[in-house]
């Protein structure tokens, strides 16, 4: 049986890569700080299997408990949980950089050292971390911004060193998406338009946009990609506006 290890997936783009990869038959194990009830209910209303966990993925002792609890051995982990802290640099407390940095960085890392032991001894697995364009550009918000480029980091780094293990990584850096995140910020008509007038698309991603790339990236098309970041952005950072 596939069991795919989704954080985050009690909103956004967890949510809907939890929806996605049980559509493909994995057995889904949804790790959200509260819980993911309406995920898990979603997924077996469609006839899916899903198991929930109350987890912060800061905590170490609390992730090593569910990975050994998975109902199988996991063959594919989507690190998604995040969080953003609107602020500059100067204006950003060293408790709220502290807590950006270790849910966007050390979570990963802490999903990863756990999940990947386990991965391995199924005989590998794909892993696919949410970066953000945020980590590709200046961006405005320095903690996140940090956090993110050190996902992209990270993610390269583990390629050669995960390849031995039969596991690849990839991640995939969205644009701006229809999420908890940025629910108060797209609330603003004003923010939201300008955001979509710098997306040569023409709207705002969705969740799904973004966990049909995950998808992929998870799955047997992708066989031979491992060490690289899909930007799924409407074309938003390849883009220059010039004030017309
Ligand atoms: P979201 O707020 O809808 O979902 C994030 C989920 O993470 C929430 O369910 C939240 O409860 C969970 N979470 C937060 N802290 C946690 C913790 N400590 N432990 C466990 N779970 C925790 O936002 P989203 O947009 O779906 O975010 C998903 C990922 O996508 C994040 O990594 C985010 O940085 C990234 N991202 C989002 C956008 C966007 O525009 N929405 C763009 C680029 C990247």
């Amino acid at each position: 049986m596939n069991c795919a290890v989704i954080t985050g997936a009690a909103s956004g783009i967890g949510r809907a890569c939890a929806l996605r990869l049980a559509a493909t038959g994995a057995a889904v194990a949804l790790l959200d700080i509260h819980g993911a009830g309406g995920t898990r209910q979603e997924i077996e209303d469609r006839g899916g299997e899903a198991t929930e966990y109350a987890v912060d993925v800061t905590d170490d002792d609390a992730v090593r408990e569910v990975v050994a609890a998975l109902p199988a051995a996991p063959t594919v982990l989507v690190n998604a949980a995040g969080i953003i802290v609107r602020k500059k640099l100067l204006e950003c407390s060293v408790e709220e950089w502290r807590r950006v940095v270790d849910v966007n960085l050390t979570g990963y890392f802490i999903l990863l050292r756990h999940v990947i032991p386990a991965m391995s001894g199924a005989g590998g697995g794909s892993i696919v971390q949410i970066a953000s364009i945020a980590g590709h550009t200046g961006y405005g918000f320095s903690s996140y911004t940090a956090a993110k480029g050190g996902v992209l980091a990270l993610t390269r780094q583990l390629a050669a060193e995960l390849a031995g293990h039969g596991i690849r990584i990839n991640s995939v850096s969205p644009g701006v998406v229809t999420s908890g995140l940025n629910r108060d910020t797209l609330g603003n008509p004003a923010i939201r338009s300008a955001t979509v007038d710098n997306i040569p698309l023409g709207r705002l991603g969705e969740p799904d946009d973004i966990a049909r790339v995950v998808a992929f990236l998870a799955g047997p098309e992708a066989a031979f990609v491992t060490g690289a970041d899909l930007v799924a952005d409407g074309g938003m950072i390849s883009t220059i506006h010039w004030g017309e």
